[in-house]
């Protein structure tokens, strides 16, 4: 099964939620670059929750995590773009095994942003109090957007999803009763979400999840929209690296192995450019004449 998320909400408590599934991405990923057991876990983390975000957005565009800090994980950056495409990237160096996310990055930074085709980016700073990523992103939504949110990610070897659940606003027309009402539906699906055990994420289709979970509430799940890992690299992008390079730089590639390669870090894809392809592609530059 391909990757995938379903939206759902609940028909008689103030909640809607996302569940999703990057399995075949983190796949992809881990075949590229190979993480350490943390930087897998924490990129996992770090990809099921921007496609979740995602598809809480109202415009066309990306949704992006990126971290920088002086510990052991020093850069992540995770994507979701258009509502399907992932992809994610991991520095790191020597490593605990059992590091939580916030340990990993040490002193730093993580921030989302929000880039629109079309309009400004918006940047906000997301603070690193708590050990995983789900609680320092829950409190950046209750504090920053007013948005009680909960979030799970689980993470193996072999399988990776998450859920998401955000509480709706409630209606400025409601009166004392139906605000009060919103309030205990909300805090009863959390303290029922709280339950969750990793293997009812991992094993159960979201259909079961739900019911297994909120066996009494009437949910809307909607049909499965695809995500994909999919990467922006291209030849033409290899060819702006390669205007970067002097020269001799390139003189000194080719006489040692007769080619120029550009691999990508996200995704592995080789882009190779003989002697010829480098000095025509470069600002048409003619090869020297030696
Ligand atoms: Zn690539």
């Amino acid at each position: 099964m391909t990757d995938h998320l379903h939206r759902f909400h609940f028909q008689q408590a103030p909640v809607r939620g996302h569940w999703v599934d990057i399995t075949s991405t983190m796949a992809r990923i881990e075949a590229a670059q190979q993480p350490p057991a943390p930087v897998r876990r924490a990129l996992a983390e770090m990809v099921a929750v921007v496609s979740m975000l995602a598809h809480d957005i109202k415009f066309e565009g990306s949704v992006m995590l990126q971290s920088r800090g002086d510990g052991p994980l020093h850069t992540a950056m995770a994507e979701c773009r258009d509502k399907r495409w992932l992809r994610a990237i991991a520095r790191s160096t020597a490593l605990a095994e059992d590091q939580p996310f916030a340990e990993l990055i040490g002193n730093g930074q993580l921030a989302i942003s929000l880039i629109p085709k079309d309009g400004e980016i918006y940047q906000g700073m997301v603070g690193l109090d708590h050990p995983t990523l789900s609680e320092n992103i829950e409190t950046y939504f209750a504090t920053s957007e007013q948005l009680e949110t909960r979030i799970r990610v689980v993470t193996t070897p072999t399988r990776t999803v998450g859920c998401l659940l955000q509480r709706l606003p409630t209606n400025p027309e409601s009166n004392e009763i139906e605000e009060e009402a919103d309030d205990e539906g909300w805090q009863r699906v959390t303290l029922l979400f709280e339950t969750t055990k990793d293997t009812e994420l991992l094993e159960l289709s979201p259909t079961q999840f739900l019911k297994r979970l909120f066996p009494t509430d009437p949910i809307f799940l909607d049909d499965a929209l695809p995500l994909e890992f999919r990467c922006t690299c291209s030849r033409e992008k290899s060819v702006k690296i390669l205007q970067t390079l002097t020269r001799e730089e390139i003189d000194e590639a080719l006489a040692s192995d007769g080619f120029l390669e550009v691999v990508c870090e996200f995704c592995e894809s080789r882009h190779r450019f003989s002697g010829v392809e480098i000095y025509t592609a470069i600002e048409g530059r003619r090869p020297p004449v030696h």
